[in-house]
């Protein structure tokens, strides 16, 4: 698409169902919801909403033949930088065997032995893949590198696809420094914070027993944050652990996985909750990762009902969950995590913004970007109802179809 169709009008007409996410408009509680609606779109921004019949004169028109439209799924947990893949790993976890993490360091051997373009090649390849099923953000870590220089190469690539960048230093411990864990605390705060910082917005630690533990998570995200990127931290996923409160304690905009909450961390979560009924820190629910490991799935109804904001994403990653896919995320949290269809589509859209700390996306109202899903159904319903059906007829990105 050239620049000069970014900047023409597009007006979206003959809506059947568009979700909104703006709580308080027409049907469906937090979703919004519009029927008979149109969307006008100018220079990448939406800047009309309203009845089709009232829709204003544009210089292109889409006729959405009575679908569903929807804001863009927001992935907010996303590793795209890496190369190689973890098939053998994969079936070999399928027939018995349990996964612990350890894989992720055969993706670093990969991915330290690989050419930028290499690199490059896949970020572009899964990116591609993930618009073609309506992501129109998706948030990219590093943490494949574990070097100075392969963890600012990383991010440098993924600064190329997306703004939402996240430094992972400390995904794991690398080999090299299997037995001086404090040495590379020390290196991930100091020479490879220094050098991956311009490329990030976020800082990210994998809180976990046989990775980091508290203390050193600590002292990672707060250097981090001394350096003015935000925080989030992988917490919670292979069992109960310090993660969770320890992002609560330092404002962390999401935790990660928690699929093993106790009562106190889901308070911790509960007690971030704002003004507007959201929480500061997002409980961010990753099921791929669950579903590719053969393991319990987080129990979203708990959160939920404590009111802690949740967000779906895909944790997109060649070891514990190698899906690029936001609606098969969505038909995973109705059928295995309690959610009904609209919590799992808001989840997945406004949620994932949330964790973001983005209000100009997931959403669709006058100011935000034109970030849309035309769906080949009549209701978002059809996202978990269909499950493996490719729904997605067409996706606006920044007002430009894809
Ligand atoms: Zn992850």
């Amino acid at each position: 698409m050239s620049a000069r169709s970014e900047l023409a009008s597009l007006v979206v007409h003959n809506i059947g169902e568009l979700v909104t996410n703006v709580a308080g408009t027409g049907a469906g509680g937090p979703l919004g919801l519009r029927r008979r609606a149109a969307v006008l779109i100018e220079q990448g921004e939406v800047v009309w909403v309203g009845p089709t019949g009232d829709a204003p004169a544009a210089d292109r028109r889409i006729d959405a033949g009575g679908a569903a439209v929807l804001p863009g799924f927001v992935d907010s947990h996303a590793h795209l930088v890496f190369a190689g893949d973890r098939a053998a790993e994969f079936a070999a976890r399928m027939a018995g065997q349990p996964y612990t993490g350890g894989g992720i360091r055969t993706t670093v051997g990969a991915t330290r032995a690989a050419s930028d373009e290499e690199l490059r090649a896949t970020v572009r390849r899964l990116r591609a893949e993930a618009l073609r099923q309506g992501t129109t953000t998706i948030e990219i870590k590093s943490g494949y590198g574990l070097t100075v220089a392969d963890e600012a190469r990383s991010l440098r690539i993924a600064a190329e696809f997306s703004r939402e960048t996240t430094f992972l230093g400390a995904h794991v411990v690398p080999t090299e420094y299997a037995d001086r864990p404090d040495e590379y605390v020390g290196l991930v705060c100091g020479p490879m914070l220094a050098a991956a910082a311009p490329y990030a917005r976020w800082i990210d630690v994998f809180c976990e027993r046989g990775a980091f533990d508290a203390d050193h998570a600590r002292t990672i995200l707060a250097c981090g944050q001394a350096l003015g990127l935000g925080v989030r931290v992988h917490a919670n996923q292979l069992g109960p652990g310090p993660g969770v409160r320890l992002g609560v304690e330092l404002g962390a905009a999401s935790v990660d996985h928690c699929t093993h909450l106790t009562e106190a961390d889901i308070e911790a979560l509960a007690s971030t909750r704002m003004a507007d009924g959201q929480t500061a820190t997002v409980a961010t629910l990753l099921p791929g990762a669950e579903f590719s490991t053969r393991s319990p799935y987080p129990q979203a109804r708990r959160l939920l009902d404590a009111g802690v904001t949740v967000a779906l994403a895909t944790d997109c990653n060649p070891g514990s969950s190698y899906t690029s896919s936001m609606p098969f995320c969505i038909a995973l949290a109705v059928r295995e995590m309690g959610m009904t269809p609209a919590e799992a589509v808001w989840a997945a859209t406004a949620g994932g913004a949330r964790a973001l700390r983005r209000d100009d996306i997931g959403v669709l109202r006058p100011g935000a970007r034109a970030d849309l899903i035309i769906l080949d159904a009549p209701s978002h319903l059809h996202l978990a109802y269909r499950p493996g059906v490719p729904l997605i007829r067409q996706v606006l990105h920044n007002g430009v179809p894809r």
